[in-house]
């Protein structure tokens, strides 16, 4: 069984103050991912911002369960079919208008660790409609994983309504790739639970206040199906169909949820 920590007030409010800084920083990136940019002076720039504001870059230098090396980037930057965990400075990119470009970031801040994903259209949504309609409908689903959220919901309540949310999309049926989804953080960037991106009302863990969690639907174009490239890291869509990412550090708090990587505060 699961065992999923509580945090307590002054944890909290580190985490609070972490979620800002991260929010902040992606807040700065998604302004500079323009048209020209190349991926490796993105990631430069989202190292410097982490130690200009007294944080680490959680992703550097980590090894996640299962890879043979350590991340090399301070930011997952994935390009158009790259789904998760693309490595924006071995071999850069330069953005072009109409890209679908997501930025995945851990941060690290008096040893306690936020972690929040934003996708974008370079040059805006008319770039790249279908790239955008992915990106609606992803964040939508956050926000109505995000609304059941309160003491004694469970992982599998959570699952279900960014399910629903993507049946329901009045366009094209997006995929949710089942292997990928949100997790426990705190003390540590993956902490139990696993935070599906599906499945059933009733089912999982239940969470209670204090329970902090990085809730994170992550959407393909046509196929769910999905190879890892030979950099140990970079998940790609078989079929070369895009793929979108959203995520949120949310606390569960006594009357409901608190994000702590709101770029609105
Ligand atoms: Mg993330
Ligand atoms: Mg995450």
């Amino acid at each position: 069984m699961a065992r999923v920590n509580v945090y307590n007030e002054k944890e909290i409010q580190i985490l609070k103050e972490g979620g800002r800084i991260l929010a902040s920083i992606l807040i700065r990136l998604e302004k500079e991912a323009l048209e020209n940019v190349s991926t490796k002076s993105l990631d430069k720039m989202a190292y410097d911002l982490c130690i200009e504001n007294d944080a680490e870059p959680a992703f550097l230098n980590y090894t996640p369960h299962g890879a043979d090396r350590a991340f090399p980037a301070s930011v997952c930057i994935s390009v158009n079919h790259e789904v998760v965990h693309g490595i924006p400075n071995e071999k850069p990119k330069v953005l072009k208008k109409g890209d679908v470009v997501t930025l995945d970031m851990g941060l690290k801040y008096k040893d306690m660790f936020t972690d929040s994903a934003i996708t974008l259209v370079v040059g805006g949504a008319e770039y790249n409609k279908i790239g955008q309609e992915m990106i609606d409908v992803a964040t939508r689903a956050l926000y109505n994983a995000i609304d059941i959220i309160e003491p004694g919901v469970r992982t599998g309540d959570i699952g279900q309504a960014i399910e629903d949310t993507v049946k329901k999309n009045n366009g094209k049926r997006f995929k949710i790739p089942t292997i990928l989804g949100g997790h426990g953080i705190g003390h540590g960037i993956h902490e139990d639970p696993f935070v599906p991106n599906f499945g059933k009302k009733g089912e999982g863990v239940v969470l209670k206040e204090g329970n902090v969690i990085a809730v994170e639907p992550i959407l393909t174009e046509n196929t769910s199906a999905m190879n890892m490239l030979n950099d140990g890291y970079t998940f790609v869509t078989q079929d070369k169909g895009l793929a979108v990412h959203v995520e949120h550090t949310l606390v569960v708090t006594k009357d409901g949820v608190l994000i702590l990587t709101d770029r609105l505060q």
